[in-house]
């Protein structure tokens, strides 16, 4: 054991014992060497990154870095109007005129939930099969590989790293939920749990009712899934084609609906849900049974919230959503580091099977 591997694994410990009161599973196992997560460990990656261009795309509210990693060429379409003023035209064409000849653009953005760590870890390994065409394990995935080449991808690694240096625990496999509730989302006034939905009910979350500041929120208290949308929000100005949200619960992995986005946007959710389902029941991992389903929004109340996976199809005309990754946690799916690992990658392999077999034709 190296050091910095010893200090990874006891932060991860010690974090949780202190921060919870309670007792937490200790493991007597060292994490896997895949299982990489922190924000040392994005801050490496991109310094060794050599195929992918690197660049700051931000400072968070607590000034650390947000980066963007960005492999294949962007196009240089013509563009006469952004998305909506395009679809008021009846043209989405006039924001990106593509035949069905362009690279499809994948965006990943990593967890905005800084807790929500296992996303990280999966894009830690894309970006190892992106730079070298092997996962941080030492595998091969020749398909994936293959087809990453014929897009255009774009990564943020860490969506919100003032929460993932508030989350003191590097893996929830085996941890007690009320622990990873805890340094999720937070603790009120007098010390319990914020926990879902309640949690949204305040925003930001700031002041005398902040007992410790989950890791949900960035260092102003910001949940970034419910920003108000009105502001100016950092968005890149290119035709993406798919944007997926990472993030992690403790249920079966899913790919949750996005409302308020046009049916057809909805139907090729859950075409992808479904066929990403199939291919986790394939390799016996945890699963639902089906998609989610192209309702109506609102037909009952309350209405669900426009968020950003909303927000982002507003802006570019994106297929965006939201997956969603077991965490491990006592009570929850029960999934090991290896399991977790798979869910992620084979994600990433079934979207960018899709997003070749389905480019976008706006003309
Ligand atoms: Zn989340």
């Amino acid at each position: 054991m190296t050091r910095r591997e010893l200090l990874f694994y006891l932060r991860g410990l010690g974090g949780a014992t202190l921060l919870a009161g309670e007792s937490f599973a200790a493991r007597t196992d060292l994490l896997p060497s895949f299982w990489k997560n922190r924000l040392p460990d994005v801050d490496r990656a991109m310094k060794q990154a050599k195929k992918g261009h690197v660049q700051l795309l931000a400072k968070s509210a607590g000034q650390r870095d947000i980066y963007l990693v960005t492999y294949g060429q962007k196009d240089n379409l013509v563009s006469t109007a952004n998305y909506n003023s395009a679809c008021g035209g009846n043209d989405p064409a006039s924001y990106r005129r593509k035949d069905g000849k362009q690279k499809p653009v994948v965006f990943l953005l990593g967890p905005v939930h800084g807790q929500e760590i296992e996303g990280v870890v999966g894009l830690m390994n894309l970006l190892a099969v992106a730079e070298t065409g092997l996962d941080l394990y030492g595998r091969d995935w020749p398909d994936l590989a293959a087809n990453l080449a014929r897009c255009r991808l774009l990564i943020v690694p860490v969506g919100n790293p003032d929460g993932r240096a508030r989350c003191s625990v590097d893996s929830w496999v085996g941890a007690d939920p009320h622990v990873h509730e805890r340094i999720g989302m937070g603790t009120q006034a007098d010390g319990t749990n914020y926990v879902w939905p309640m949690v949204k009910r305040f925003h930001p979350m700031q002041g005398a009712r902040v007992g410790q500041l989950g890791s949900y929120f960035n260092d102003h208290g910001m949940n970034l899934m419910h920003d108000d949308w009105f502001e100016p929000m950092a968005a890149e100005t290119g035709a993406y084609l798919f944007i997926v949200l990472l993030h992690s619960h403790n249920s079966r992995p899913s790919v949750e609906p996005t409302a308020y986005v046009p049916r057809t946007v909805k139907e090729t959710i859950r075409t992808f849900a479904n066929r990403l389902y199939a291919r986790y029941r394939a390799a016996a991992l945890p699963a639902r049974d089906s998609g989610p389903e192209t309702e109506e929004d609102g037909a009952t109340f309350p209405p669900p919230s426009f968020n950003l996976a909303s927000a982002l199809h507003h802006v570019c005309g994106s297929v965006a959503f939201v997956h969603e990754c077991p965490s491990g946690v006592k009570e929850g799916a029960p999934v090991t580091h290896e399991q977790i690992l798979a869910i992620e990658m084979l994600l990433y392999e079934e979207l960018f099977q899709f997003a070749v077999e389905r480019p976008v034709r706006w003309v």
